[in-house]
């Protein structure tokens, strides 16, 4: 990498510029319909414990489905692979919410990161605990991650998540139908609209996610969050799946791991070298962030950190 990350950066911010403000809020959710879309942020933090930020990168936002890496690590974690008897690890073709799949594969979801395989990664987070330690659970690992306290469940998010959260109830009845979800639907909804209206900054984001890029330890607490097979086993999934049906797309652009969410963030991984969490709240038609998918392609493009 010739040139400096800040420079890389700045130039990243330039070139994304003129687009900054396109694509679509969601607004099925409607607490997030009212996010300002022209915000942006990036953050990029190092394994070598080098930050560079940009843009609105210290602002809170809701992360959705990025929160789906988080909780499949603790569920791994928790279980172990026997996790793969109930959640398969192929992408789908299909989205995010779709139910079609579950009734030709008997309630087992096709992978962790779209709703139905998050819901039962969240089923196995509650065996044994209530809905409230389990979301405490969840949000105590992601401030312990990114070093910081203030990482909170959005209220007000969470509450209109229930209120239009119809698809997912029947992904979650459907599932349990086929023994495929083992606690009381409402539960098991309860700790996911929680976890996915977890609201977090691009800094803090890139900082919980650091782990993933230094071979599941934490580079700047020298803690092993996970094994190192378990980290590459995540970022795998992460490359085949975490962009729902536009997976395959990611990977072509961009070449990196990644998560997004509908609020419009995305977390990327460079293997060995960093973690880097974007933010643009406009969708693209499949329901990642325009802009930041944009960004990303960008950086990868100029640092050479495309996994590829
Ligand atoms: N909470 C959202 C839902 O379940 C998450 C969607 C997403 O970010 O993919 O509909």
């Amino acid at each position: 990498m010739p040139q400096e990350l800040s420079e890389i950066v700045a130039d990243v911010c330039r070139d994304v510029k003129d687009r900054i403000g396109s694509g679509r809020v969601a607004d099925y959710i409607p607490a997030l319909a009212n996010i300002d879309p022209r915000k942006f942020g990036i953050s990029i933090m190092t394994c070598d414990g080098e930050t560079v930020s940009a843009g609105d990168a210290d602002e809170p936002f809701s992360i959705q489905s990025v929160s789906k890496v988080f909780t499949l690590t603790l569920a791994l974690e928790r279980i172990g692979p026997v996790l793969w008897s109930r959640i398969g690890r192929e992408p789908t073709g299909s989205a995010f919410n779709s139910i079609v799949q579950l009734e030709h594969e008997a309630g087992i979801p096709r992978n962790p990161l779209i709703n139905a395989g998050a819901i039962v990664v969240t089923d196995v987070l509650l065996e044994g605990q209530g809905p409230r330690q389990t979301i405490d659970e969840i949000v105590s690992f992601l401030r312990h991650r990114a070093d910081d306290v203030s990482v909170a469940v959005d209220a007000e998010v969470a509450r209109s998540e229930r209120e239009t959260g119809d698809r997912n109830a029947s992904l979650a009845h459907f599932m349990r139908g086929f023994g495929n979800i083992k606690g009381e639907v409402d539960d098991v909804l309860s700790v996911y609209f929680q976890q996915c209206a977890i609201a977090m900054s691009c800094r803090q984001l890139a900082r919980a996610g650091l782990f993933l890029a230094h071979a599941g330890s934490d580079p700047l607490s020298k803690e092993q969050v996970v094994s190192e097979a378990r980290a590459r086993r995540i970022n795998a999934i992460m490359m085949s799946c975490g962009h729902y049906d536009a997976s395959g797309d990611f990977a072509f652009h961009v070449g990196l791991p990644g998560k997004s969410g509908v609020g419009g963030g995305i977390l990327a991984i460079a293997p060995r070298r960093a973690a880097i969490a974007v933010w643009s709240p406009g969708l693209n038609e499949v329901g990642n962030s325009l802009v930041g998918s944009l960004a990303l392609e960008r950086l990868s493009a100029l640092t050479g950190w495309s996994v590829f």
